[in-house]
């Protein structure tokens, strides 16, 4: 049995992060900590879903970085995501894969919904344009 490759860093051109929240308890934390992150971090804070959305199996909203931002944003996630499932993963030509396989989950691991459905050659998506001005430092 051969093992492939790895795969160069250069493979990844962004990443996302989603929050997922379930019932009016949940979405008001998570609603505080998506303006504590646009506080803090240069990111492209997504619309607010309030129901599942494929491939997300629960209510969430995407927060797009740049590889430069992995280092602070996701341990400051760590020590606050206050109990909601965070799911961040990279965005590599294959979707599918990041989602099921390169996915790195913050709590509880939820179900990826049709995955079939996600793609395994596409454009890497590079971070979407900033739409925040941080004022406070993380
Ligand atoms: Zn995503």
């Amino acid at each position: 049995m051969t093992t492939p490759d790895p795969q160069a860093l250069a493979a990844i051109g962004s990443f996302h992060a989603h929050i997922y929240f379930d019932g009016p308890d949940q979405r008001e934390v998570a609603m505080a900590l998506r303006e504590q992150i646009g506080a803090r971090f240069r990111v492209r804070l997504g619309n607010v879903h309030d129901r599942s959305i494929g491939p997300h199996a629960q209510a969430m909203y995407q927060v797009s970085f740049d590889i430069a931002t992995f280092g602070n944003f996701v341990p400051w996630l760590m020590l606050n995501r206050q109990g909601l499932a965070v799911l961040v993963h990279p965005n590599t030509r294959d979707e599918r894969r990041d989602h099921l396989v390169h996915a790195l989950w913050l709590g509880e691991v939820l179900d990826i919904v049709g995955p079939e459905r996600l793609g395994t050659d596409m454009d890497a998506e590079q971070p979407l344009p900033p739409n925040t001005t941080p004022t406070i430092a993380p």
